[in-house]
């Protein structure tokens, strides 16, 4: 399995994601740690090295992440996948509320999670960021 991602692959990608986390959407201007290259479907579950399954990510949401796909909610028995970025519409399973975001759907409510969306100091960061006029 390639794990090689080249130059113009990440290009690809960050240009794909504007430069925004595919997952919590923050800019990557706006956070101090530069962004990674997450494979949204892990290379031991089977994924790709290409533009179908790279996602552009911050290092909180790639950490979190890992090589998870999904989750158990609360009140489901059934496993839960992740958002998939390439698949998925960020506004068809999330919505944001004063920095918080919400979960519209059982993968929005999985990723949120999983991905730890909505640590307390991620939430300021993104109140701040609202108020500047940049989230
Ligand atoms: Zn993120």
């Amino acid at each position: 399995m390639n794990r090689y991602i080249s130059e113009k692959l990440r290009l690809d990608v960050a240009l794909l994601a504007n430069f925004r986390c595919e997952y919590c959407r923050i800019h990557e201007d706006d956070l101090f740690f530069s962004y990674q290259i997450d494979h949204i479907i892990s290379i031991k579950h089977g994924g790709e090295t290409d533009l179908e399954n790279l996602a552009y990510s911050c290092s909180m949401c790639n950490q979190n992440k890992g090589s998870n796909l999904g989750t158990y909610l609360p009140d489901s028995k059934r496993l839960v996948r992740l958002f998939h970025p390439r698949k998925d519409t960020w506004k068809t399973h999330f919505k944001v509320n004063n920095g918080e975001i919400i979960g519209k759907t059982k993968i929005g409510l999985t990723t949120i999670k999983v991905l730890d969306l909505n640590n307390v100091d991620r939430v300021i960061l993104r109140q701040i960021l609202t108020e500047s006029g940049r989230y």
